[in-house]
């Protein structure tokens, strides 16, 4: 509980120093951020943080979710079905499986991906700033090879 309060307090000074007045509405929608795991997108932020208080608005969810992202507080994604999905910045670097059957979202970290892409862009004359790989797969019938790469709990 304790990284979800100091994350939700993060949030909060990020939004004061963009100017923006904290109201409960607003206070409500950073705590319910703070508690997220997956990478949801703002109507399930603004379905959760209704449930606190009615009075939230879901343009008060997306204005938060974009000021948050302006200050690198938050990142988005844009996977193949279009919504934008949200989640903390101040996690360790992964990348992401979607499964095109479901729309799960399943984070994987490779050191040997890691390594080889720094390589390319190397080659390239580049140092990498940073990057996104998304794999879009369907489950095998039978899933009972383990997977190879360490995989996180989204
Ligand atoms: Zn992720």
């Amino acid at each position: 509980m304790a990284k979800v309060n100091k994350r939700a307090e993060r949030y909060e000074t990020h939004l004061r120093s963009a100017g923006v007045r904290m109201t409960k509405q607003r206070l409500a929608i950073l705590r319910v951020l703070a508690e997220t795991h997956s990478h949801p997108d703002a109507n399930e932020i603004f379905h959760l943080a209704f449930a606190v208080d009615p009075s939230i608005s879901l343009s008060t969810v997306y204005r938060t979710m974009r000021i948050l992202e302006e200050r690198g507080a938050i990142q988005r994604h844009a996977f193949d079905d279009g919504r934008a999905r949200f989640e903390h910045a101040d996690g360790e670097h992964h990348d992401h499986l979607i499964d095109v059957e479901t729309g799960k979202v399943i984070e994987f970290r490779s050191e040997k991906i890691e390594r080889l892409q720094a390589e390319i862009a190397a080659e390239l004359g580049y140092d990498i700033v940073r990057h996104k790989l998304e794999l879009y797969g369907r489950a095998k019938p039978d899933k009972a090879a383990p997977p190879r790469t360490k995989r996180r709990a989204s």
